[in-house]
């Protein structure tokens, strides 16, 4: 059974019409998700210099062949893998978003984590979107992606609907929003199932995550909405939620420079934008280019902030953006 659904998404570079097909809306086969694979990405990044500014502007290739991702299919949902006109007009693999040449990652450091979750937040009053962006800590490559919708539960049908109206209509995915989304709770679950595939925790990991960490453009993901959303949903806080790398920071530290945001960042490494600002899984993907070019460059992640108890945040650098 399939029916239409049609959306216009309207990305920076190119804007594309967003027409397909869906099925019905049974619930998400988790065994047909593949599990990561290890895929050639890679770019030019200059590896070179320290100075931001001085980074040659990457008149790349990658820009034009953008295309915006179809988020059924980061959903497991796409029916139309069949359609050429639909794989031409939408992405359908990740790693053609990102091109970063190892060869040229001349000032490389060695890690203390092996794997950076690269998270970030949609929804001021209730999560929205919860896409994460998995990196080899080693060698920048983009392993994998995780990204759900999330459907508000303290909210009224109408209140959602208007929400999700304001926020994702004028970016022409609030029908994939409303074909997908699920609960809070069922994000974490299939999460949990997702980092578990991965080897990136398990119970027998004492809760923790397995030489990973989030990184986030601030605190305010893990710090406060995470804690905030479990409090909503009426869920424990998952013990992996206890530290973080807020890029932010790690930023100010290396490069000298304070960066108040994830657009500042990019301007300043002249690292082009690439779909649309305040998607949640388009935003993940442009600071996973931050973070592939720290890399290169040189910059040593560690976790910035810790959580001791509820209450009680720990910050661990002493130069950070506040
Ligand atoms: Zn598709």
């Amino acid at each position: 059974m399939y029916r239409s659904a049609t959306a216009i998404y309207r990305g920076f570079v190119p804007r594309a019409a967003y027409s397909l097909r869906v099925g019905s809306l049974s619930p998400l086969n988790l065994s047909s998700v593949s599990p990561a694979r290890k895929i050639s990405v890679f770019a030019s990044l200059s590896a070179a210099q320290h100075d931001p500014s001085s980074t040659p502007s990457p008149k790349n290739d990658t820009a034009s062949r953008w295309k915006p991702t179809c988020l059924y299919h980061t959903h497991g949902m796409c029916t139309m893998l069949d359609d050429p006109a639909h794989l031409e007009k939408f992405s359908h693999n990740y790693a053609d978003e990102f091109r970063v040449n190892v060869s040229e990652f001349t000032n490389k450091v060695a890690q203390e984590l092996d794997y950076f979750l690269v998270l970030d937040l949609e929804g001021k009053v209730e999560i929205l979107e919860f896409p994460v962006v998995l990196v080899d800590a080693e060698t920048a490559e983009v392993l994998d992606l995780f990204h759900r919708f999330v459907r508000p539960s303290k909210m009224s049908e109408q209140r959602i609907n208007e929400y999700i109206e304001g926020k994702y209509g004028k970016l022409g995915v609030d029908r994939v929003w409303h074909d997908t989304a699920i609960p809070f709770e069922e994000v974490i679950q299939q999460f949990e199932v997702w980092l578990t595939q991965h080897h990136l925790w398990g119970k027998e990991m004492g809760g923790h995550l397995n030489r990973a960490a989030f990184v986030t453009c601030g605190n305010w993901d893990v710090k406060t909405k995470i804690p905030q959303q479990c409090n909503v949903s009426k869920m424990k806080l998952p013990s992996y939620f206890m530290e973080w790398i807020n890029l932010k920071d790690v930023y100010l530290n290396f490069y000298k420079r304070r960066a108040t945001g994830m657009m500042t960042m990019m301007r300043e490494l002249q690292i082009p934008l690439m779909g649309s600002h305040h998607l949640g899984i388009d935003d993940a993907k442009n600071i996973t280019r931050v973070l592939q070019r720290m890399l290169a460059d040189g910059a040593r992640l560690q976790i910035t902030a810790r959580r001791n108890s509820p209450e009680n945040v720990e910050f661990l650098f002493k130069n950070r953006i506040r």
